[in-house]
């Protein structure tokens, strides 16, 4: 047996380890390429991203190439469990580690975080808030699409924002908000994933809303606070003789949005909720001689100093559901940037 041979059978032998039979970066069955370097058997699409980093990480076929001894001996005493071992000691719980399923971008994101920047190798490096910066991928909903696409989120407690990127090496963040302006609830149901989560903020004034899920787990968002009610209900314009129109209203404290669809990222309008002392009023039924183009049956006034606001329900149930969450807020005193707030809706109307 020639010295060639000896080292190719000795490769066969590291390679058909159980731990090198899945890709060290997506875990793809039948990897059948190596880093002669950082010591990993990859599968082929892996190992174009690691040939992007070629300081880090040279690539080999384990078919077609020819290893030396030396690289041989080198795969045996390190592989996918040694390696992983140093490379991925410390992924904070948050980080969603790709699969061969996922796209290009996610993978290269990860192999580089791994390998390129050592990002998971101490204890500490990449934990939430150590230096006030959260880091991660969530899976937003496209505002048009309606698909879920992974982006970068990116959580500062020191700049006090949040930021999120649509690509993964963009200098420029597609939104950066405040956090005293963010509001998290979680909404498994609505988005139809576990960890579902509906991150609502204002921008110019306006209520936006964004769509995420985490892959892994649960997103432990200290910005969540409970929307007080959700739900279908009626509403008519201004003149009260507008058709009614379903909507789906959502009540933030004292701001109630309005959105045509559940899902939708921008409120279709929003009314200020302020307190008893100073003219707000919720009423059970609407108005004596409300021209009837409405299909719910219950009804609910909202007045304010300026105008009253008429809404219908499907049930009696959802009727004084709203009612007691309108009162609760109604009967507590405004804050003074409460006062503000509701002096920007009048202003804006
Ligand atoms: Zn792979």
């Amino acid at each position: 047996m020639s010295g060639s041979d000896k080292s190719m059978k000795a490769l066969r032998e590291v390679w058909r380890r159980a731990e090198n039979s899945l890709c060290a970066d997506c875990g793809k069955p039948d990897p059948d390429w190596a880093s002669s370097t950082l010591g990993v058997f990859i599968c082929l699409s892996c190992s174009g991203i690691h040939r992007n980093i070629p300081s880090i990480s040279k690539v080999k076929s384990l078919k077609m190439d020819h290893w030396d001894d030396a690289q041989v001996q080198f795969l045996a005493k390190h592989g996918n469990a040694v390696t992983k071992a140093i490379y991925e000691a410390h992924i904070p719980i948050y980080y969603y580690q790709p699969t061969y399923n996922d796209c290009q971008v996610l993978r290269e994101q990860w192999i580089r975080a791994k390998y390129e920047r050592k990002e998971f190798t101490e204890l500490g490096k990449q934990l939430p808030y150590t230096d006030g910066v959260k880091e991660g991928i969530l899976w937003k909903r496209g505002r048009d699409s309606g698909q879920f696409q992974p982006r970068k989120f990116l959580l500062s407690e020191r700049e006090g924002c949040l930021k999120y990127f649509t690509k993964q090496d963009a200098k420029e963040p597609k939104i950066n908000v405040k956090i005293d302006v963010i509001n998290a609830t979680f909404q498994p149901e609505k988005i139809g994933n576990p960890n579902g989560l509906q991150i609502t903020y204002l921008k110019d004034n306006k209520t936006r809303n964004i769509f995420v899920y985490h892959k892994s787990g649960k997103i432990k968002s200290r910005l969540t606070r409970n929307f007080l009610k959700e739900g279908f209900m009626e509403k008519t314009g201004p003149k009260q003789r507008e058709a009614f129109k379903k909507r789906w209203f959502t009540l933030d404290h004292r701001r109630l949005m309005y959105f045509k669809d559940p899902l939708d990222a921008f409120a279709k309008g929003e009314v200020f909720v302020g307190s008893r002392e100073n003219g707000y009023s919720v009423q059970k039924g609407l108005p004596s001689g409300t021209q009837g183009n409405f299909s719910w049956p219950y009804g609910i006034t909202i007045v304010t100093p300026d105008r009253e606001y008429l809404f219908t329900c499907e049930t009696e149930a959802d009727q004084l559901d709203w009612i007691t969450a309108f009162t609760s807020v109604i009967n507590q005193d405004m804050t003074p940037q409460e006062y503000a707030i509701e002096a920007y809706f009048k202003f804006k109307s």
